[in-house]
């Protein structure tokens, strides 16, 4: 079978166009997706390969040319942008945490024995429940004592002095009152603050799993 006179003569058709081209500068390229030979104007920065139609960013090293795959790169682009965002995010919780720290050192309370704790509402009801408690247990002891001391008709000074005694007892009962209602306060406040601590942190972990999801 004859072959069509056109296919003969395309290649000479494509020469002729590729000479007219040669007025401009041209760098051969290939395209990094279907490594097809392409020709580009050497100031051009983007492509579009005529065989696979990928879109390929230029690339100049030196006098070398290389093409990108457009989507790889953004891809790339994007990946960084992810990563540093997710690093971004664990600098935030790391710094949550030792602010965090430092809040609850400034709620701690100190007991008599000089140690550190946290104020809980079951600590507050046992200490101050046992002055309450001692300041009762001293008030009917000494009302006792001192009823017994006035019937037995103990003179002057010594009459006195057991009307006083009880209430010392009176005075303790006040003290562990206040020292309750003092201490609930603080574990109140302590309580909320760990709570919004707790709040913050379980949104930030889960906003950072998802980021790790993403990428
Ligand atoms: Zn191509």
């Amino acid at each position: 079978m004859k072959r069509p006179m056109f296919a003969s003569i395309g290649p000479f058709f494509l020469n002729e166009s590729r000479c007219e081209r040669l007025s401009m500068k041209v760098i051969p390229l290939n395209c990094n997706h279907c490594s097809a030979p392409l020709e580009v104007a050497a100031k051009a920065k983007f492509v579009t390969c005529g065989f696979c139609k990928t879109r390929l960013s230029i690339q100049q090293t030196g006098s070398t040319y290389s093409t990108e795959v457009l989507e790889d790169l953004k891809e790339a682009t994007e990946q960084i942008a992810r990563d540093v965002e997710a690093i971004k995010h664990s600098a935030t919780i790391e710094r949550l945490d030792r602010q965090w720290e430092r809040d609850r050192m400034s709620h701690m309370v100190t007991n008599k024995h000089g140690q550190h704790s946290l104020p809980t509402k079951g600590g507050a009801m046992v200490v101050g429940g046992m002055v309450v408690g001692f300041g009762i247990l001293w008030t009917v002891i000494a009302t006792g004592i001192s009823t017994a001391a006035s019937s037995m008709g103990a003179p002057g000074v010594f009459r006195i002095i057991p009307m006083v005694f009880p209430l010392f007892g009176v005075l303790f009962v006040g003290f562990g009152i206040f020292n309750i209602v003092s201490m609930l306060k603080k574990s109140e406040a302590y309580e909320s603050r760990h709570r919004d601590y707790m709040q913050k942190r379980r949104e930030l972990v889960s906003k950072q799993r998802q980021l790790d999801d993403d990428s």
